[in-house]
């Protein structure tokens, strides 16, 4: 939810800059900030807190020219929105400037080395960092490209990150680590561009090299020359945009069912954003209603959602539960209008949706507030009827557009705020300590480039065993604890795009029923990460097993015990329990995929349903 644009060539930096981040204005950002090489005077920064408006009123009283620069509208995760905390940061000798879009997870540890080394640092943010450090290498190596490999190679996260150097103003280097922050570069007749998103570029040219992870490109007025972060040469033909403005937003993608699994790491790192402070180890959560004591007065909290946001909510009971130490009831909102819930005084009501839309949602919002209950949405769609409903706030996702009818990013979004929620009431309840938050604060920022592992690890097998499967009739899927709802996830994803029959079970009830359709043909899907039920977990797949089931498991990376029981491995990174699901669902995500294309679905738009369920 935020931009970078670059530019190089004969026209004035400035306004090709601006114009840009314009374009990107739909994304919103608290601050905005450019620096432009100016041949006389050298490197000139200006930056403004709030609209990019304010940023063009101090260009037009303190005008910059020049024919390379660069500018960032900044949306904060680390610092507060001020202008010291704005992008472009510089390093010490003010030679070198860097913008970033994403986080840095280990900047605490790397600015406590800097400081250590006489560094001071004049912002809070985790982008300064990058500034120092590639200042320090540059003191080293004399020249920018090498120091900010080095910079880079010790830097861990997603991120997009571009840099110019006084000393060299004939290139700006840009890269790109993980998945959370897309590069794109943009090739004319002597000039170039760099930016986050297509359309910032667009109005110059359609002549696109999208960067992968950990690529890193020099950026001259001729073109640009790729090269891993490990210095191998990439060779990448430049791919024409369509016109069409539905192609152009599906971008390189199939589908946008696919697109939105891809930006699952970005849409997990826009939920923190402006909400984290890793620092003091506290959440704010500016949008929620209820101040410290409101949160301390409730006892019991429903949450209640339709479809996957159901899911969610079952997943965020264990979260609050645990974290929190209140009592959660969840309920499809189409069974908890109409059952005359006794909500009782003290209580929450938090309604899950993505559209905002959902009528059942909106009536078990009604119901809450015709009972005098406060209701707090975790919700997608900005201003929403869910939204306005919501008098104890609206906790807003800031995943963008989900333009699939199966919902996959606001999935692992709503698990994320369900998240941050969980730790604010423990935060105002005094169930966890500064120490503890900042802990589950540290695996937060660790996810997004997780969840970007999980779907580089997740492709190749499950493009094999959707080849293998994609006949099956009927698929079972087995999680327990926080894997369960996961395993309904993952039923309800095969069963809404491929039309297979699939259900998702309690593992520990298999044999209570279920167990009775496994034979040889039957792929069972067990979710089982190294949490304390798996020993649990791996008595259930011997289960399976004995019935001849075919066993797909889902397992942390590395688990050989695991991939000796199944007959298939997917393997995702680990973290936290709690989080865990968020990992876990993705391998689901992308075998729903690939099984619905190998069936020749209608992955976007799967017969009799809608996106957003605006009936009864
Ligand atoms: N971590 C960066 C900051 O807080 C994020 C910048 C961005 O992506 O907008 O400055």
């Amino acid at each position: 939810m935020c931009g970078i644009v670059g530019y190089i060539g004969p026209r004035e930096a400035a306004e090709v800059v601006v114009g840009g981040l314009q374009r990107l204005e739909y994304r919103g950002y608290d601050s905005a900030g450019i620096a432009i090489f100016e041949p006389a005077a050298g490197l000139q920064l200006r930056r403004s807190v709030g609209k990019l408006s304010n940023l063009v009123a101090r260009l037009s009283r303190e005008p910059v020219t020049g024919h390379v620069g660069m500018g960032h509208t900044r949306w904060a995760t680390h610092g507060n929105v001020t202008e010291e905390n704005a992008h472009p940061h510089r390093d010490t000798s003010g030679q070198i400037v860097v913008i970033q879009n994403g986080i840095v997870e280990n900047y605490l540890e790397l600015k406590a080395r800097l400081l250590e080394l006489g560094y001071q640092f004049h912002s809070q943010t985790d982008t300064e960092v990058i500034a120092q450090l590639v200042g320090h290498y540059y003191r080293e190596e004399g020249a920018l490209e090498p120091a900010l490999r080095r910079a880079l190679a010790e830097l861990r996260g997603g991120n997009a990150v571009v840099a110019l150097c006084a000393a060299e103003p004939d290139r700006i280097l840009a890269a790109r680590l993980g998945n959370a922050g897309g590069v794109v570069l943009g090739l004319a007749q002597g000039e170039s561009f760099v930016a986050s998103d297509v359309p910032a570029i667009l109005d110059y040219t359609r002549d696109l090299i999208f960067l992968e992870d950990r690529e890193l490109a020099v950026i001259t007025r001729e073109g640009v020359t790729i090269s891993t972060l490990a210095g191998t040469p990439v060779e990448r033909r430049p791919v024409a945009v369509p016109w069409d403005p539905v192609a152009a937003a599906r971008g390189d993608y199939k589908h946008f069912m696919q697109k939105e699994i891809h930006e699952q790491p970005r849409a997990l790192m826009d939920v923190l954003r402006g909400r984290i402070d890793q620092e003091a180890g506290r959440v704010h959560l500016d949008d929620l209603r209820l101040d410290d004591e409101a949160l301390r007065r409730v006892r019991r909290i429903y949450v209640t959602a339709c479809g996957t946001a159901w899911h969610a909510g079952l997943v965020a009971k264990y979260m609050i539960e645990r974290l929190a130490r209140v009592q959660v009831e969840v309920d499809y909102a189409s069974e908890f209008r109409y059952r005359e819930p006794v909500l009782g005084d003290d209580a929450l009501l938090v309604a899950i949706t993505q559209s905002g839309e959902t009528v059942d949602t909106l009536a078990a919002m009604e119901e809450a507030r015709a009972q005098g209950v406060p209701s707090v949405a975790i919700v997608n769609a900005i201003g929403s009827q869910a939204a306005r409903l919501a008098d104890g706030g609206a906790l807003y996702l800031h995943a963008g557009p989900e333009i699939g009818v199966a919902s996959t990013k606001a999935f692992t979004s709503m698990l994320a705020a369900a998240y941050l929620f969980a730790l604010r009431l423990g935060q105002a309840r005094r169930t966890l300590g500064p120490a503890q938050i900042r802990a589950h604060l540290q695996a937060l920022v660790e996810l997004p480039g997780k969840a970007a592992e999980a779907i580089e690890r997740a492709l190749p097998v499950c493009a094999e065993l959707a080849e293998r499967y994609h006949r099956a009739s009927d698929a079972l899927f087995l999680g327990r604890q926080v894997s369960y709802p996961v395993a309904l996830e993952g039923a309800l994803k095969l069963k809404e795009i491929s039309y297979i029959h699939a259900e998702g079970y309690p593992a520990g009830e298999m044999k209570h029923g279920p167990i009775a359709l496994i034979d040889e043909d039957m792929p069972v899907v067990c979710i089982a990460p190294r949490d304390g039920i798996f020993p649990k977990m791996l008595s259930n797949i011997e289960q399976v097993r004995a019935r001849h089931g075919q066993v797909i498991a889902v397992g942390n990376v590395g688990d050989t015990e695991l991939a000796a029981k199944a007959s298939h491995l997917i393997d995702v990174p680990d973290t936290l329990p709690l989080l865990q699901p968020v990992l876990s669902v993705i391998p689901l995500q992308i075998l729903a995929y690939d099984v619905a294309l190998r069936r020749g679905c209608d992955v976007d738009q799967p017969r009799n349903l809608a996106k957003s369920v605006t009936v009864e």
